[in-house]
């Protein structure tokens, strides 16, 4: 760790602005001390590169599962003063609106792990997973356009989602303001017959079990419906907006690296960190193009339920209704959005990039579900496929931080590393006589995957419980999978 990290409070560390040339202001790191230790060098030059950003707001922020990403940490945030800052696809990522969906079940694990390995059979039969993969649902590509525009909401006009799942879904699944024709030509072509699809590697869909001694806040426990039986079984998925998103990330980043010097001036340490003026025709093109992305990736997502309900109805033989099979929450970890926060005392709107970081609003906040009025909105965070992942809520004291929390436990090691020190084939095998059924496309693929190659679940939400930003509302222990 650099010499000049200061200890702000237990789970807070700042690097001051004369860290790096060029900052305007400093970096603060959400970190226990193991979890500092562990962070790659990479991260804190990331993060205070960040903090030189035209127009950044307070600090720039790295999460407790922060590690090196493209530009930004992965974990990543910042909020610019939209007048006078930037928009940064860096600070998006290249899965634009990659997210996590939690979905419940009347079920028990007594019930269903007796058909455990039929059900995970046919979730993978039909729910497309691979790096190319393509989606049941046939789209020409105008239509592909106004999912774009629509996100859930087209779902909803063609019998995919429920209007309670739109409620439930941060934004009503769709941001306004998107306009298709801000998109290329070449990312249309890559993402309109994605739809549904579960994408590669770190994307999955699993069965988990809330057994009631990992019930960490009653309550909210109830509040978000996990006591209807103990032991009770739920869904969590995670994808994105596939190839679009991907595309789009990188049209625009290279139309910023032709303007930013060029016409606006914006003199930046790493190339990575490609940006432009919110409000320049650039930023604001690149702005509308991101929220087709989001919305297609909520759209994905709304497809992926509704053939996961498919399928626990035919397995189960009864319907999604009689199954419970309703939404808790589905929350992005990929976006910038525009939201009102109080800085010096001061109420004004920011443009907030959450770059694998989660939007944690806390009870009363305008913009949640009125269910979670009184419990802050749910957050739903990944582990891993072996260890396990936490539905948390949000918190009011989580305003110096914009109201943004963890996204999952963060890799300890590249890919490259996990797939010389891991097998998947054996990884399968250890974790079927462990109780987990786990399904994959690529061996390759799912040793990359592995547990150990990724932080302490526990204490990276235990670090966001203590830093005031979510608190643990229940563990969640995993029984089956599928895996990108
Ligand atoms: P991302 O890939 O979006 O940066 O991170 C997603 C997070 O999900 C990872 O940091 C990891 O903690 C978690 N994760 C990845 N694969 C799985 C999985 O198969 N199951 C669970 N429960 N979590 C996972
Ligand atoms: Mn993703
Ligand atoms: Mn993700």
């Amino acid at each position: 760790t650099p010499a000049a990290l200061k200890r702000i409070a237990e789970t807070i560390w700042e690097l001051p602005m004369s860290y790096k040339e060029g900052m305007l202001v400093p970096a603060r790191i959400f970190a226990s001390e193991k979890l500092v230790e562990e962070m790659d060098a990479g991260v804190f030059e990331q993060v205070c590169n960040v903090a030189t950003l035209p127009g950044i707001q307070r600090y720039a922020y790295c999460m407790p599962d922060g590690h090196w990403g493209y530009g930004f940490p992965i974990g990543g945030v910042a909020a610019m003063d939209p007048g006078s800052g930037v928009i940064s696809p860096g600070g998006i990522g290249f899965d634009i609106n990659c997210g996590m969906r939690l979905v419940l079940t009347n079920l028990s694990a007594a019930e269903v792990v007796p058909r455990l390995h039929h059900l995970v059979d046919r979730l993978f039969a039909r729910i497309p997973t691979g790096v190319g993969c393509h989606g049941f649902v046939k789209l020409k590509q105008d239509e592909f356009r106004q999912v774009a525009e629509q996100g859930s909401r087209w779902c909803l006009k063609h019998g995919y989602a429920t209007p309670e799942d739109l409620e439930m879904t941060e934004e009503g699944g769709c941001f306004s303001g998107a306009d298709a024709t801000d998109v290329s030509v070449k990312a249309i072509e890559r993402g309109f017959n994605q739809l549904g699809t579960l994408g590669s590697g770190n994307h999955y869909c699993e069965i988990q079990v809330v057994q009631p001694n990992n019930i960490m806040d009653p309550e909210r426990a109830e509040a978000f419906g996990l006591t209807m039986v103990p032991n009770q079984v739920v869904i969590m998925f995670h994808c994105g907006s596939r190839g679009f998103g991907h595309q789009v990330a990188t049209d625009y980043l290279k139309l910023f690296l032709g303007v930013m010097e060029r016409k606006y001036g914006i003199k930046i340490r790493d190339r990575e960190l490609a940006c432009a003026p919110f409000h320049s025709p650039e930023g604001q093109s690149y702005f509308s193009a991101m929220k087709c992305a989001v919305n297609m990736a909520f759209a994905n997502r709304q497809v992926i339920l509704h053939r996961i309900r498919e399928v626990f109805s035919e397995v189960f033989n009864k319907s999604p209704d009689e199954l419970a099979m309703r939404m808790v929450y589905d929350v992005a970890h990929n976006t910038a959005k525009l939201e009102r926060h109080t800085v010096n005392g001061h109420t004004k709107e920011l443009l907030v990039h959450r770059k694998g970081a989660t939007r944690a609003f806390g009870p009363g906040a305008k913009g949640i579900p009125e269910r979670y009025a009184k419990t802050g909105q749910p957050v739903i965070i990944g582990g891993s496929m072996e260890t396990g992942s936490y539905l948390l809520a949000g918190m009011s004291s989580g305003a110096d931080a914009f109201f943004t929390t963890a996204h999952g436990s963060g890799r300890t090691m590249s890919r490259h590393e996990a797939r010389k020190l891991f097998r998947g084939d054996k990884l399968q095998h250890d974790m079927e006589q462990r109780g987990i059924y786990v399904r994959s496309d690529s061996f390759g693929g799912l040793a990359e995957e592995a547990g150990a190659a990724y932080k302490d679940i526990d204490e990276v939400v235990l670090t966001t419980e203590i830093a005031g930003l979510s608190k643990r509302v229940a563990r969640l222990v995993p029984i089956g999978n599928i895996k990108g």
